[in-house]
C-alpha cells in the first residue's frame, strides 16, 4: 500500500486525507507548519529560495521522516519559479539519500494526460467511475463548507462582543466537517455552521474593510502569515481575501480544462496598470485591489513571500492604485525572519490610520451635507 502525502495548507488536508484514503492508500497527514518545518525548510533549500518553497521543502522532511513512500504536488506554468518547485524538491530530498516518488498534478488545460496518468497512480482501491464521482463530489462539498465557515470567521470576528467567539466557532466548524462520513451529512453541518456563528453576540457597528491581496501559499497557510487575519479580524476589521482554494480549483483547474480563462475580472480591471502575463498571482493582486475599491473597501494589505518576483511587480504598481482610488496600502514580506509582534504593531498603525481618514471622511460629508442644507 502506498503511503501518501502531500504539502500542508491551510484546511485543505481535510478532503485529500479523505480522497486518498477511498482510493485505497494510507495517509500521512502532514503536520501543520512550526518552526521545525521551517528550520528543515531553511536548512535544505537554497537560500534564495522563496519561503513557501521552504515551508513545503521541510513539511516534506517531516513526512518522510513519518514513513511516507508518495508525495503528491501540484505543477505549476508560467514564467515564475513554481512550475520548478517539484523538480527541485526531489532533487534535494533525493539527495539526502529520501526515497520516495513524487507525483506532481499538472494543470489539466495543458498535461491532461500526464494528470489522469498521475491520479490513476493515486487509485490503489477497486473503486468505480461512479464511486469516484461521488468521493469527488464529497470532497468538493467538504472544501466549499471549509471556505465558507472560514468566510463567515472573517465577518463575525470583527463584531464579537466577547473576543475569540468567532476563533472558537470556525475551529468547530472544522471539527464538523473533518468528522462527516457522507454528503447528506455535510448538508447538516452546514446549517449547524450558519446557526454556531448566528447565535455570537454582536456589536452594531460598521467594521473597517480591508482586502488582502497576494501569492497563493502565504494567504491560504495561516502559519505562514502569522494568522494575520485573526489579528485584524480582532482589531476590529472586516477581512476579505482575494483567493479560496475551492474558487482557485475552479478557475485553474475546471475552467483551465475547457480553456476558459478564470479570474477574468481580476485580470480586466489590472489591464490599465498591468497587461502582461508575469507568473503567480501578481496581476491578480493588482485586479482584486481595483475591485475592493470599487466595493467601498478602506485599505488593501499585501502578503508576498520575500523574493516572489510577481508580486514584487505588484508592489510596484499596487501603491498607486490605492493612491488614486483613495485606500490605505500595507505590503508585508514573509519570511522565516518575520515576527508575529513585529507584524502586529504594524497592523495596530495601519488600522489607526484607516480609522482616521473614514472618520475624517465622514465628517467631511457630513459638513458639506450641512452646508448645502444651509444654503
Ligand atoms: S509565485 Fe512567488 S512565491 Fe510562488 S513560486 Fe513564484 S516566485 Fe515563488
Amino acid at each position: 500500500m502506498r503511503k501518501v502525502s502531500f504539502p500542508y495548507m491551510g484546511t485543505s488536508y481535510i478532503p485529500f486525507e479523505k480522497v486518498l484514503m477511498k482510493f485505497g492508500n494510507e495517509v500521512i497527514v502532514p503536520p501543520k507548519p512550526t518552526m521545525e518545518t521551517i528550520s528543515f525548510g531553511t536548512k535544505y533549500a537554497p537560500e534564495f529560495a522563496c519561503y513557501p518553497f521552504k515551508i513545503v521543502l521541510g513539511t516534506y522532511v517531516q513526512v518522510l521522516e513519518a514513513g511516507a513512500d508518495t508525495l503528491v504536488s501540484s505543477g505549476g506554468v508560467g514564467p515564475c519559479r513554481a512550475g520548478l518547485y517539484t523538480t527541485l524538491q526531489e532533487k534535494i530530498l533525493k539527495s539526502h539519500g529520501y526515497e520516495f516518488e513524487m507525483i506532481t498534478m499538472e494543470p489539466p488545460g495543458r498535461h491532461l494526460r500526464d494528470l489522469i496518468k498521475n491520479v490513476k497512480k493515486l487509485i490503489n482501491a477497486k473503486v468505480s467511475f461512479a464511486d469516484c464521482i461521488k468521493i469527488g463530489r464529497f470532497a468538493w462539498k467538504e472544501l466549499v463548507l471549509l471556505d465558507k465557515a472560514e468566510k463567515l470567521s472573517h465577518k463575525i470576528r470583527p463584531l464579537e462582543v466577547k473576543r475569540g467567539e468567532a476563533s472558537r466557532a470556525y475551529k468547530k466548524s472544522i471539527e464538523l466537517i473533518a468528522d462527516a462520513e457522507k454528503y447528506s451529512d455535510l448538508l447538516e453541518i452546514e446549517r449547524e455552521i450558519e446557526n454556531l456563528y448566528e447565535k455570537i453576540p454582536k456589536k452594531d457597528m460598521e467594521p473597517i474593510k480591508i482586502g488582502i491581496v497576494g501569492e497563493i501559499y502565504v494567504l491560504l497557510e495561516p502559519s505562514s502569515n502569522l494568522e494575520i487575519e485573526e489579528m485584524l479580524g480582532e482589531l476590529g476589521v472586516y477581512v476579505e481575501r482575494s483567493m479560496f482554494l475551492s474558487e482557485y480549483v475552479i478557475s485553474n483547474a475546471l475552467l483551465d480544462l475547457f480553456h476558459i480563462k478564470g479570474d477574468r475580472d481580476a485580470k480586466k480591471m489590472a489591464s490599465p496598470y498591468f497587461n502582461e502575463m508575469c507568473g503567480g498571482h501578481g496581476r491578480e493582486s493588482v485586479g482584486n485591489a481595483v475591485i475592493y475599491a470599487k466595493r467601498g473597501f478602506d485599505g488593501i494589505i499585501q502578503l508576498s513571500p520575500f523574493t516572489c518576483i510577481p508580486e514584487i511587480v505588484a508592489k510596484s504598481i499596487l501603491p498607486k492604485v490605492c493612491e488614486e482610488r483613495n485606500m490605505g496600502f500595507m505590503a508585508i514580506s514573509l519570511d522565516e525572519q518575520t515576527g508575529k509582534e513585529g507584524l502586529r504593531t504594524r497592523l495596530e498603525a495601519f488600522v489607526d490610520l484607516l480609522y482616521f481618514k473614514k472618520k475624517r471622511r465622514q465628517q467631511l460629508t457630513n459638513n458639506s451635507q450641512l452646508a448645502r442644507g444651509l444654503a
